[in-house]
């Protein structure tokens, strides 16, 4: 029972932020045409509604208009953002991030927009008070989040539910180092086209996480269609490192997936150090 209610919130999760399992995307010939006459299809029911990051038709600016459960990506509270370290706030309310994560099993997807480690178990992240559980985590190439204006070459996201309009999700940058003993232990089996990769290997979670966990904080939304406003952003300050080679290949998998940063609309992003 326990497994399956699980299950069931994973699947989830797992839908709120895939609502679309369509293949890689491919630059068409109508592009141009597309650029020239963007088509505006108002579909009411967003299920099989395609979306990407690079047509201009189903890409980023348009998500909105693509059917009416997508109208939060035309909202003010979006996300990613760039983080301006002059403009951000020191905050006494924010606390340190205690992470309660085990040894999971994992299945690796790649859902033709990212490539997803659905975990199992048991893993909690207490968030100023409350405990989110974690139900995935999934890279972008570039970062989505930005800080003074600047990309990293990779962000993880571990994403975490507390209730259906709570979610808060880890962000953790990259930058080129040591090589990453994840990537090397996966790397060749990532699922290049969509696709399903499964372990029997348990993954030490924390071992993924930077040493120093201080945080920037602020409120968003999910990345992807349906961007629903229902997320509390952790980016962690600290990145973690994979080598050149490592991430060279995991972004040629990943493939430009990552939103443009969109404007704070006057939200404060605050910041916690240890
Ligand atoms: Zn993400």
């Amino acid at each position: 029972m326990k497994q399956k209610i699980s299950i069931i919130t994973v699947l989830i999760g797992f839908s709120l932020l895939l609502s679309c399992n369509n293949t890689q995307e491919k630059t068409t010939k109508n592009e141009k045409a597309a650029t020239e006459h963007p088509k505006v299809n108002h579909k009411k029911n967003c299920k099989d509604v395609h979306w990407s990051y690079h047509n201009a038709e189903t890409g980023p600016e348009n998500w909105k208009n693509l059917c009416d459960g997508f109208s939060d990506c035309g909202g003010k509270s979006q996300s990613p953002i760039n983080i301006d370290t002059k403009d951000v706030v020191q905050s006494k309310d924010l606390k340190a991030i205690e992470f309660n994560y085990g040894k999971s099993n994992v299945d690796i997807i790649n859902n033709g927009h990212t490539v997803q480690f659905n975990v199992n178990g048991k893993n909690l992240a207490k968030l100023n008070d409350k405990d989110y559980k974690l139900l995935q985590f999934h890279y972008h190439s570039l970062s989505e989040h930005t800080v003074n204006g600047k990309h990293f070459p990779i962000e993880v996201h571990f994403v975490h539910k507390y209730s259906d309009k709570d979610y808060a999700v880890i962000g953790i940058m990259f930058v080129e180092g040591k090589e990453n003993p994840l990537f090397k232990k996966y790397l060749n089996q990532f699922p290049t086209h969509e696709g399903e990769y499964q372990s029997d290997e348990t993954i030490d979670l924390l071992s993924l996480l930077p040493k120093n966990k201080d945080y920037y904080y602020y409120n968003g939304s999910l990345t992807t269609p349906p961007c629903s406003e229902i997320v509390s952003w952790y980016v962690l300050k600290n990145p973690v490192e994979a080598s050149k080679e490592q991430i060279k290949k995991f972004s040629e998998i990943l493939h430009n997936n990552y939103r443009p940063v969109l404007p704070l609309n006057g939200r404060k992003v605050k910041e916690f150090n240890q």
